[in-house]
Order: C-alpha cells, then structure tokens, then sequence
C-alpha cells in the first residue's frame, strides 16, 4: 500500500511546505522539462532523490533499481566536511560514488535507450532532476544553491527522520529477501 506523506516543514502558522518546495525555495529554481543534449548528459549520474522520493520510488516496485551510496560531492563543493550515506536511483556501471566515480559510459538505471527519463510520465522523477537544467555551468555554479545539496541535506533533517528510517527499514527488507532467496 502506498506510504502517505505529510509535508515535513511548516513556516509560520497556516504554511505547510512539502520538500520538493522548500528545496525550491531555498535553490531558485523550478522545475523544468527541457531535454537538450546537455540535460540529458546529467543522467549519466543518477539524481538525487529526497528521502520521500525515495519512498515514493519504493512504494512503486523499483526498490530492485535503487542503491545505497555515499554523497562525496559535498566536500569536493567544500560544504561539508564528510561523506553522507544515501539511497538513491542505482548507477548502470555499478560504480556509483559521487561525481568523481562516474565513468563514461555509465548511466543512471532510469535513463531509456531514447535519451528519456523512465519516470517523468509517472511523476516520480526524483527531485534534483525535476529542478536540474543545464543553465548551470561551473562558473555560474554556487554550493550554497546546490539543489544536490538542498536535497542531502533533506536527509540529514530531524524532520525527515522517520521516513528515512523507513526507507532504510525497506531496502534493508528487500535486502535480506534477496539474499533468502539466492540462499534457497
Ligand atoms: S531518474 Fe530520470 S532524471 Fe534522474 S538521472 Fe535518472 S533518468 Fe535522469
């Protein structure tokens, strides 16, 4: 049964923000559809997903096409000091690790053989590729707008504890029955 979410910050006393706004709030950005060349580049490394995408992805049959991780590319940005665990959309090449790993050829598990996202016609695009253009060039680039950042830090929230938790509860379910099953 689907996983019902609740927005995990308010402002002020009436204002609910779900995480997808707040990261939009906090980055300027919105999302966007564009399917240029250079946009299409940016999913030879997996985006990244907040934790109630993450769910959400779950919630959907796709916990076999996800992975855990460690976010590095933080410290290569000099905005944080040390790697952060993750599960995230699995990287084709096996080699998924930050920015640095990523390899050519290798490509994030939701990237069709027509250059497409398999999840934008569902509405289950994790939420870096939802606000990712290619607008955003190393020298326009500014850590504290990451939306890379804006979503890590999603996960590191007190607010989002418990669906991080669940998230962490499942792959780890899904993990065990993988290996009862291999074991048979
Ligand atoms: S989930 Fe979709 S948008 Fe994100 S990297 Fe994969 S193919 Fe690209």
């Amino acid at each position: 049964m689907a996983t019902k979410l609740k927005p995990a910050y308010s402002v002020g006393r009436n204002v609910r923000l779900s995480p997808l706004q707040r990261i939009m709030q906090k980055t300027g950005r919105r999302p966007t559809e564009c399917k240029c060349s250079l946009c299409k580049r940016q999913c030879h490394t997996p985006c990244l997903g907040t934790p109630q995408d993450i769910l959400r992805l779950m919630d959907s049959g796709y916990t076999s096409r996800l992975s855990p991780t460690l976010w590095a590319a933080g410290i290569v940005m000099g905005i944080c000091d040390t790697e952060v665990p993750l599960i995230q959309a699995r990287c084709e090449d096996g080699a998924w690790g930050g920015l640095l790993d990523v390899g050519a050829d290798s490509h994030c598990t939701f990237y069709t053989s027509d250059g497409l996202c398999e999840l934008h016609q569902q509405g289950l695009k994790p939420t870096e590729g939802r606000l990712s253009h290619h607008s955003t060039r190393i020298d326009n680039f500014r850590a504290s707008k990451s939306v890379s950042w804006a979503v890590v830090q999603e996960w590191l929230s007190p607010d989002n504890a418990d669906v991080v938790a669940e998230v962490v509860r499942r792959y780890n379910e899904y993990q065990d029955e993988q290996s009862n099953t291999h074991t048979l």
